[in-house]
């Protein structure tokens, strides 16, 4: 694994105030005055950020309703795609979310994609308010020349293969070369490096990676030089990071341990001060043989610190690229601002700036980092600001029909979403089919066939 100096930024929260209601909201609010009746509300997206919006409004609002509108056949985003298949304790929120769509004022509406099949406006339209929460399901581009080779692939797509998400289940990467290089040192760029390291019967981050059976990690004690000192200025859970790495970068093993390391048979690095330049091709030009990479040096110090070229590159051979540099949003519908620079929803506290009524949750309002409690944390203070608003009288007050609206435009399109009891049939299904291999389940991969099986 050899790795491009960068790394997995830390979400910062983003102190901002809100700003006087500009006219149109103004105009809004006397359009609509409040008074007692059933709140619908819809949510883009069933991952973290979705369920745990619907959460927060359904126990906070005791006549509010939820529709859950999710593109997939399936619900629950990152932690049914994303999550490695070696941290089943993380799918435990699956648990809590489920508990949230079976309430009888929860609904959710799967294989309803919204930009495409309904619009965002005509969901404004249908409901007292819109809650945006479909993560980022692009991913950064390393822009270099090669990136376009067979065998480069991005982290996310082939995070997407590893679990089961039907968009990638026809990536087929070859696995059957020496080498593979991973760009990029953040959590999911470990995610993968580990699961391309541990054996199939063995599917525990880096902590986990350093006693890998069968591996031995290869770490160069000069990338270290000088750490030692600057450790102490580190936040907490970082420092506990790099000294470890210090460690088993520094440090004599002990004899059990040199005797593992030795009849390793797979090995993995990191290797830092390295910015990826090109993906060199095979001799016949049609896949990837190798990885060229520009040194790097630190220069300035604090904040101003940067990862300047020396002038040298290195070549790495290989037969696999993944690119593991971030995910990115896209803009889900021309009529929802969107900035293309940070790939967030322009908003204020998940109030999405200059639309009354449309909010945001998750990695599509912050930028896609942070784990499953950051997105909780920042889901449940949308859902608090969209019932402050409701309060305040910002939010149509007239009965807006809500699904009953949206239900009759998928039909005339000839859209026909799933429901979260066809969702419990399918995950029946796969447990059945898991307990004949010997798995807790056995994903389904196939849309049509998820399809067929609910009788479609
Ligand atoms: P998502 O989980 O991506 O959910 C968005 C949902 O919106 C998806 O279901 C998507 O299908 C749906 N959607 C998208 N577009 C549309 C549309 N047009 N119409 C309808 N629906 C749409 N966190 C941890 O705490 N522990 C871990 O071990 C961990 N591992 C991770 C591994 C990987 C590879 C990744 C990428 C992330 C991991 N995370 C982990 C982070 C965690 O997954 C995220 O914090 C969380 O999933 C973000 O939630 P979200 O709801 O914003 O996005």
């Amino acid at each position: 694994m050899a790795l491009r100096y960068w790394r997995w930024w830390p979400w910062s929260a983003w102190s901002r105030t809100r700003p006087p209601p500009s006219e149109s909201t103004q105009s809004f609010r006397q359009q609509f005055s409040t008074q007692e009746q059933t709140p619908q509300i819809c949510v883009v997206g069933s991952g973290p950020a979705g369920f745990y919006t619907a959460q927060h409004l359904l126990k906070h609002h005791s006549r509010a309703h939820v529709d859950i509108y999710e593109k997939q056949l399936v619900p629950f985003g990152l932690v049914r795609f994303g999550v490695a298949p070696d941290h089943p304790e993380v799918k435990n929120v699956i648990n809590t979310f489920t508990r949230t769509a079976q309430s009888d004022r929860c609904a959710f509406h799967g294989n309803v994609v919204v930009g495409r099949d309904v619009t965002v406006q005509e969901l404004r339209d249908a409901y007292h308010a819109v809650v945006l929460s479909y993560g980022a399901e692009d991913n950064q581009a390393l822009e270099i020349p090669g990136e376009e080779l067979p065998g480069v692939f991005s982290a996310r797509a082939f995070v997407g293969w590893y679990n089961g998400l039907p968009e990638n289940r026809a990536l087929a990467p070859d696995l059957s070369c020496d080498t593979a290089v991973v760009v990029g040192q953040g959590n999911v760029a470990l995610d993968v490096a580990r699961i391309l390291l541990t054996p199939p019967e063995h599917l525990e981050e880096l902590r986990e990676m350093i006693q890998l059976p069968g591996t031995r990690p290869i770490l160069d004690p000069a990338d270290f030089l000088g750490l030692q000192d600057r450790i102490k200025e580190v936040p907490r859970p970082r420092k506990r990071l790099m000294e470890l790495l210090l460690r088993a970068a520094t440090e004599e093993p002990e004899v059990a341990e040199v005797a593992r390391r030795a009849s390793a048979s797979r090995a993995w690095g990191l290797r830092f001060f390295r910015s990826p330049q090109q993906v060199l091709p095979s001799p016949d030009g049609r896949r990837v043989a190798g990885i060229r990479l520009a040194v790097t040096r630190l220069e300035g110090v604090g904040e101003a610190t940067r990862a300047v070229p020396t002038g040298d590159v290195e070549d790495l051979p290989c037969g696999l690229v993944l690119s593991s540099i971030g995910y990115k949003s896209r803009p889900i519908d021309p009529s929802v601002p969107f900035d293309p620079k940070l790939g967030v929803i322009p908003n204020v506290e998940g109030r999405v700036v200059d639309v009354p009524g449309l909010y945001c949750s998750g990695w599509v309002k912050r930028g896609p980092t942070g784990v499953i409690t950051t997105t909780m944390t920042d889901s449940f203070v949308t859902g608090q600001i969209l019932l402050q608003d409701l309060k305040a009288g910002l939010l149509p007050s007239g009965p807006r029909p809500g699904y009953a609206a949206v239900k009759a435009l998928l039909g005339s399109r000839g859209v026909w979403p799933v429901s979260f009891s066809d969702w419990e049939k399918l995950d029946a299904e796969e447990v059945s089919q898991g307990q004949g291999a010997g798995k807790p389940r056995e994903k389904l991969l196939d849309p049509q066939e998820m399809l067929r099986l609910l009788g479609r």
